[in-house]
């Protein structure tokens, strides 16, 4: 009888740990690109995320109001 137990615990304790690793190998990426994709707005400085900026001409606006503003100077 405490031979099973034994088994059981052992498969109850290798199914936990596999699912531990596994949830650990989904969440590092998704916390990388948080950090890495900031840029920063050549008008007021501001930092956003890239997703988010405004792309002209190889520079980086937070909004169409400071893209405009720095293509008239
Ligand atoms: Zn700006």
């Amino acid at each position: 009888m405490t031979k099973y137990l034994v088994v059981i615990l052992v498969i109850v304790l290798v199914v936990y740990l596999l699912r531990r690793s596994a949830a650990k190998r989904v969440e590092p990426p998704r916390e990388r690109r948080k950090v890495e994709d900031m840029v920063r707005c050549r008008v007021c400085g501001v930092n956003l995320p890239r997703s988010e900026a405004l792309l002209s001409r190889g520079r980086i606006y937070c909004c169409d109001e400071h893209r405009r503003a720095d293509e008239r100077d």
